[in-house]
């Protein structure tokens, strides 16, 4: 007697349609599962035999063999559960329907026969529908994540018996869950933002050019509270970018039945003492994404970065330069899109005064401290900008000029450097090699001679030349203007020069 159906299989982010198929034949009672299974799927075993029986239904006391495959994909998790349940039913005629070969099946099971949320219900059923099925049950907490995905018949389920009277016909499943409606909780405003003009129009430029910055400067003084204000002047994401930035979040587990698709560049904030696995994603079973990967598309913010280990700060390299991260695994790799725009915040010494003039240290522990932000990663961070306390001036000011505001001119911004860069493939000015900048579109030597001065004196290397002509654009793009001119050189060298002078 034979029962087939099929699941869907996560390895990191890749998702793949699993078969299950169930066979019962005489001989010694047991229940085995083949076809890859980690001791997490083993466990299965006991959910859906007791899940069936408890839901009033019968297990057959015969020799019971369930094989997922292909077989050399690795399976790992709860989430076969419900496939394995319904492919025994069908094996042993309790349930009988023709949507059995046309539906994947996604869930966990409790012993007491109830339906449990899984992580990755977007990403499986995006990988249903590109492999040509049209209909999958999922628990019905995330029936709302599932149902992000266009062309797919989803129906939520919150226990197996729902499910088996579904498939008799007697029954129809859910299409939305009475989760209630929860708000993002708001991205905090420019607006309350007092004095820090400089500090703040870098972090405008950061976002119309998608520049990695670094902020240094003493503990208070407000670096914390600009970054977290960054994603509110980024454009918001676009249809494709917010499926495959929930795509992960449901992978981590993180996703609000409430709020399914995430639609504004996300903000993760890893403490300066997380591993390097935290950071780029791993653990033992399951894979699971890590802050790189959580800050797809958004902002990841690194406070206190001199704290970090250096080698923690060299593993972000891969991720900066590939725009994704590999994930080293027991049975080979896991990849996870990791695109991120990088905000590092450091104090300026170990001992971190208010004021600079309290400082303790020493010149060699000062400087030993910043140097750990040098080297290949730091290549990468086109502007540097050094926050100082305000002066009274400053916070008579009043507040400053609210995001939205910021977001018209960064989002006018980002969309000439799209107009520019796609035939090449960048969407971005940070992402364009220096190499691509000099010959794509050349400057005249007048507009580039601030350069040329600056590489004459050894105050700026061609790294730095680089980076530069790529800040002087973006500064182009703010203005509105067709190319940039020596001023755009001029000031995009001085964001380099006071990191020079640490
Ligand atoms: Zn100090």
């Amino acid at each position: 007697m034979l029962g087939q159906t099929q699941a869907v299989g996560l390895n990191a982010f890749a998702a793949r349609v699993v078969d299950v198929q169930a066979s019962i034949s005489s001989g010694l009672p047991g229940f085995s599962v083949t076809g890859n299974p980690d001791a997490s799927v083993r466990e299965a075993r006991d959910r859906v035999r007791a899940a069936i029986r408890n839901s009033g239904l019968s297990f057959p006391e015969l020799k019971v063999t369930v094989a997922l495959s292909p077989a050399d994909m690795p399976k790992v998790g709860s989430g076969f559960d419900l496939a394995m349940a319904v492919a025994i039913l069908a094996a042993t005629d309790q349930v009988a329907s023709e949507m059995l070969a046309s539906t994947v099946f996604l869930g966990e099971l409790g012993l007491d026969g109830r339906l449990r949320p899984i992580r990755g219900v977007l990403p499986a059923v995006i990988a249903a529908r590109q492999a040509g099925y049209r209909r999958a049950v999922v628990p019905i907490e995330t029936i709302a994540e599932a149902a992000l995905v266009e062309g797919m018949d989803v129906g939520g389920a919150s226990d197996l018996g729902e499910v088996t009277r579904w498939l008799e016909g007697d029954h129809v499943l859910d299409t939305v869950h009475a989760a209630p409606v929860t708000q993002a909780p708001p991205v905090p405003d420019m607006a309350d933002v007092v004095g820090q003009h400089e500090a703040r129009y870098a972090l405008e430029i950061a976002a119309a050019g998608a520049h990695h910055v670094l902020m240094t400067g003493p503990p208070g003084i407000g670096k914390t509270m600009l970054a977290r204000r960054l994603p509110g002047i980024l454009p918001p994401l676009g249809l494709e970018d917010s499926l495959e930035v929930t795509a992960i979040h449901s992978l981590v587990g993180e996703l609000s039945p409430g709020r399914p698709l995430i639609t504004e560049p996300p903000f993760v904030a890893p403490h300066h003492s997380s591993s390097t696995t935290a950071l780029l994603g791993g653990g033992t079973g399951f894979a699971r994404p890590g802050a790189v990967s959580k800050a797809h598309r958004g902002v990841l913010f690194l406070d206190e970065c001199a704290e970090m280990g250096s080698h923690v700060l060299e593993s972000l390299r891969e991720p900066l330069e590939d725009g994704e991260v590999r994930v080293p695994r027991r049975d080979g790799v896991a990849t996870y899109p990791a695109r991120f725009q990088l905000i590092l915040a450091a104090n300026p010494c170990p001992c971190a005064p208010a004021h600079d003039v309290d400082c303790v240290c020493s010149a060699v522990v000062r400087r030993r401290y910043l140097g750990k932000l040098s080297g290949p990663l730091m290549d990468r961070v086109d502007i540097r900008v050094r926050m100082d306390p305000p002066g009274n001036t400053a916070l008579m000011s009043g507040s400053g000029e609210s995001s939205a505001e910021v977001r018209t001119r960064v989002t006018a911004a980002r969309a000439a450097a799209v107009e520019r860069w796609s035939e090449f493939g960048w969407r971005t000015n940070a992402e364009v090699p220096g190499s691509a900048l000099r010959q794509k579109f050349p400057l005249p030597p007048e507009v580039l001679r601030p350069i040329e001065l600056f590489l004459r004196d050894g105050r700026v290397t061609a790294r730095g030349a680089d980076r530069a002509l790529r800040l002087a654009w973006t500064l182009c793009d703010l203005r509105g203007a067709e190319r940039p001119v020596e001023d755009d050189v001029a000031q995009a060298l001085l964001y380099r020069d006071r990191g020079a002078s640490w």
